[in-house]
């Protein structure tokens, strides 16, 4: 039983996100040195400021290799191969339209679609050039821009996850802005039979407070991304932070969010991107072949749709929702 147990919160502002870490003991100085490693890793995968490791393979775009670090390349490796995907919507080469863009941050415009097109030429994931042996990256196109933010979050979450375990620390919750990992059963007993943390589904477009329901889960990575995290409104239409590569618009089907339940963080952050390119029909139907993998789905026309709930479970609290069978 850990109810009785105090919890003791920790925030920071980084990535440019509020995060937050819980612990079941008072220690500043674990939770600075949490803070620490999540700027270490923001500062080598940032795309956001002129310098970074990504930013170095960016800017010799067209020009030369790079070399990186081991683990820099494997998360490059894995990027390009979700890339490759057949059908897949992610596309971690997307960074010229992010960029043009601007969701998210001050001047954003919507940009005509020649500019599109022209942009696109410069996203082909086959253009990166790997080399194992040198760990050398190579953007063959000048112009070309690796963005891993759709995956950074998620890897660095694997990174605290792994650091706080060798730490010997039984019962965590990091959430960094939309990525959550929990260690251990938490502080809520009600929902499972073996406890649990609970995490809180945002309400897309509504106060930040606002849920639509309560996420229960041990030991676990939850991941949500949802088209209301990062938007401008323009003439009526809402044009939000995550593009369709093929379109470079943003992807517009049925969903307001996506949230992936699963062990690591990077794979949740991966499949959050993923099922939403290939909205909820194609995703269930894929997912009964993903045991690890699980999804609730919160659709345009109110309806909240988990694939199983093998994992976690999930209770509707917001009444205006449906939850749907
Ligand atoms: P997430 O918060 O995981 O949904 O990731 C959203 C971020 O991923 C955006 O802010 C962009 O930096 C980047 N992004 C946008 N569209 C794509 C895409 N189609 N594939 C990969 N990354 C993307
Ligand atoms: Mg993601």
């Amino acid at each position: 039983m850990t109810t009785d147990r105090r919890i003791y919160s920790y925030s920071a502002v980084l990535m440019g996100s509020p995060i937050l870490l819980k612990l079941f003991e008072h220690n500043e100085s674990l939770a600075a040195r949490v803070f620490r490693l999540i700027k270490a890793h923001e500062n080598i995968l940032t795309v956001n400021r002129p310098h970074s490791d990504i930013m170095a393979i960016n800017h010799a775009a067209g020009r030369q290799p790079v070399v990186v670090s081991q683990p820099i390349f494997e998360i490059i490796k894995r990027a390009k191969a979700v890339s490759l995907l057949e059908g897949s919507c992610f596309n971690f080469t997307i960074g010229p339209l992010v960029k043009r863009w601007k969701i998210g941050f001050s001047g954003n415009t919507v940009p005509d679609s020649d500019e599109l097109q022209a942009l696109l030429a410069l996203t082909s994931p086959d253009d990166v050039q790997l080399d194992e042996s040198s760990r050398c990256v190579f953007l063959a196109k000048a112009g070309m821009e690796i963005d891993l933010g759709a995956i950074a979050k998620g890897y660095i979450a694997d990174i605290v996850r792994d650091f706080l375990q060798q730490e010997h620390i039984e019962n965590a919750l990091i959430n960094l802005g939309g990525n959550v990992h929990t260690i251990g059963a938490g502080d809520d007993n009600g929902a499972r039979e073996e406890g649990g943390w609970a995490i809180g589904l945002k309400k897309p477009f509504a106060d930040a407070a606002a849920l639509i329901g309560v996420i229960n889960v041990a030991n676990k990575s939850v991941v949500t991304s949802g088209i209301y995290e990062r938007y401008f409104e323009l003439d009526g239409r809402c044009y939000h932070h995550i593009l369709d590569p093929k379109t470079g618009y943003p992807l517009d089907n049925e969903l307001l969010s996506v949230t992936v339940i699963c062990d690591d963080s990077i794979d949740g952050d991966i499949y959050t991107t993923l099922l939403y390119g290939m909205g909820v029909e194609k995703s269930l139907a894929y997912l009964q072949q993903c045991a690890d993998i699980e999804a609730i789905f919160v659709t345009r026309d109110q309806q909240v749709i988990c694939s199983s709930q093998r994992q976690f479970s999930f209770a509707l609290t917001d009444t205006a929702y449906r939850l749907a069978n």
